[in-house]
């Protein structure tokens, strides 16, 4: 089946998955008012291959069927390959504002970048590359969508998890001539209630010392279906806000709000054919370090903050022309300051495809360097158009009713008292809400804590990053320098300096 439809997508959430929620265990998704918002946003995605305007730009066609399949799975060959799977992320992202963290196309071009590199999943310990590969070929070619589990459960941060007194973190527990069985838990999957699929792998940053490295019970990789039996996810309380009056009093949580859970595998039986690592020391580094998975990941991340960061500066424009507050200076300095920050996640997108390079794997991937900034910087400036846009809604962001009012008994009240100079009171109440929803409700603060954390711990992928980082020709830079000047001042700048001083005395 090449890509489907919104239809078949929703259909096949349809298969007796577990999901709890709210003490109920829920077997309708796509009809539960906590999931359906976000059901009906994925499903919309999908049906956008089929739109004529833009079947060519998110669909390619298929190496193995030539039918169309989704963009994101492809596996770039040249720099325009990596151009196009940029620009198709992007009609995603415009279209959700870039605020669905697993959209399809993240899980996509992961799995896209590990078959390119699948010859390293071929180990001592295990032949997982062919596995990889069939998976990579299987998503594409059913057009499934993905969530994922990296992270052991918040147990005890101060001790790996072999040395931990507990079964909680997932681990094998048996194997046979069918696969192995895993038990326990894995953090954090967004999606879970909607996704096809879930990918397990291991944490991506390794920071555990050699004499910490994991017991090779939890070194392992694999996919399996989201209905697989003993797999059950048990989700946080929903940020979809169903009992209010309208939906446009929680426009953004009542589509994007994507749901997170966590992952409990109740002896989960993984046929070895959906093995991809199987008790391996080496495995977080091998699958991030050495098949060059980062970059890939972190295109699509890269150009949903472009969306979302201009669709942030967008509002804010909106928020301040509405009461006609961007006459004053110290407001425009906070507007120039939100569109420099879509400007940055903007450049640095365009960076990481102008430096787009081939691997030894031959595939493309997108330039390291435009990302690692991005990364490094983005879940901050994120944060600051959150606040530029509670600075500039102040209090009007608590002070506009629900839109139900337009309609209720004090409608004409409402109609009045609720204007600006720039907008009549259904504007600026619609306008608001939105901005509250982008700014302060708790979709916003779930946004905020997501793109600080959703791809691993600032602090330990930035300690990374200065410990890989390439430190001694600038030091040595430096000490040349002192060198050269010190050898220059001896020589005839000295006597110049020490004659001038002289002739000062
Ligand atoms: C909204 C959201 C969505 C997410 N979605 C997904 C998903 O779909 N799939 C997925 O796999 N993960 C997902 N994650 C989880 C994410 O990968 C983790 O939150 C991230 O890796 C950080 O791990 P942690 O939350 O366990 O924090 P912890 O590791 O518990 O860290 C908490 C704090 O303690 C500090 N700390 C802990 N241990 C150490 C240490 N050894 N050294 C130094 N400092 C330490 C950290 O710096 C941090 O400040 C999501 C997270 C969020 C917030």
């Amino acid at each position: 089946m090449p890509i489907r439809t919104g239809r078949e997508y929703l259909r096949s959430l349809d298969d007796g998955r577990t999901i709890c929620i709210d003490g109920d265990q829920v077997t309708d998704v796509v009809n539960d008012r906590r999931f359906a918002g976000a059901a009906e946003t994925m499903a919309m995605l999908l049906e956008m291959q089929h739109d004529a305007g833009l079947t060519d730009k998110l669909t390619y066609a298929s190496p193995s069927s030539g039918e169309k399949v989704g963009m994101t799975h492809i596996t770039p060959l040249s720099k325009d390959d990596v151009v196009a799977r940029g620009d198709a992320i992007q009609i995603w992202m415009d279209a959700t504002c870039g605020m669905l963290g697993r959209s399809p196309d993240y899980k996509n071009v992961m799995v896209a970048a590990w078959a390119a590199a699948s010859e390293i999943f071929d180990r001592d310990s295990f032949q997982g590359a062919a596995n990889v590969r069939d998976f990579h070929q299987h998503v594409r070619e059913n057009d499934l969508v993905m969530t994922h589990v990296l992270v052991n459960p918040q147990v005890d941060r101060s001790r790996p998890a072999h040395l931990q007194e507990s079964e909680i973190v997932a681990q094998i527990v048996a194997e046979d001539d069918a696969g192995i069985t895993i038990r326990g838990a894995r953090m954090v999957a967004t999606l879970c209630a909607l996704a096809n699929e879930i990918v397990v792998m291991p944490a991506a940053i390794r920071w555990a010392t050699d004499e910490q490295r994991k017991s090779d019970d939890y070194s392992f990789g694999f996919a399996i279906p989201a209905n697989t039996e003993g797999l059950r996810f048990i989700c946080r309380p929903s940020m979809a806000h169903p009992d209010s009056g309208s939906p446009m009093d929680y426009p953004l949580s009542s589509m994007y709000e994507e749901s997170d859970g966590i992952a409990i595998f109740d002896d989960v039986k993984v046929p070895w054919e959906r093995v991809f690592i199987y008790r391996d020391d080496e495995a977080e580094t091998l699958i991030h370090g050495k098949t060059r998975v980062g970059p890939h990941a972190l295109h699509q991340s890269v150009v949903r903050a472009a969306a979302k960061s201009e669709f942030m500066m967008a509002l804010a424009l909106a928020v301040a022309r509405s009461t006609k507050i961007d006459e004053h200076l110290n407001v425009q300095l906070l507007l120039a300051e939100t569109i420099n920050i879509a400007e940055f996640a903007r450049t640095c997108r365009v960076a990481a495809e102008a430096e787009s390079f081939q691997t030894p794997f031959g595939n493309w991937s997108p330039g390291l360097a435009p990302i690692q900034l991005w990364q490094s910087m983005f879940w901050k400036f994120y944060n600051r158009q959150c606040e530029i846009i509670n600075t500039l809604g102040a209090g009007g962001l608590v002070g506009v009713p629900s839109i139900a009012e337009l309609a209720g008994e004090v409608k004409d009240d409402v109609e009045k008292y609720f204007q600006s100079v720039n907008a009549d009171s259904p504007t600026r109440i619609k306008l608001f809400r939105l901005a509250y929803d982008a700014s302060l409700s708790s979709f916003a603060g779930r946004q905020r804590l997501y793109e600080q954390y959703y791809s691993g711990d600032p602090n330990r992928s930035q300690s990374l990053r200065f410990r890989m980082f390439d430190k001694d020709a600038h030091i040595d830079r430096i000490h040349h320098m002192l060198d050269d000047m010190e050898q220059r001042f001896s020589g005839g700048i000295g006597e110049r300096v020490a004659a001038f001083r002289e002739a000062g005395e």
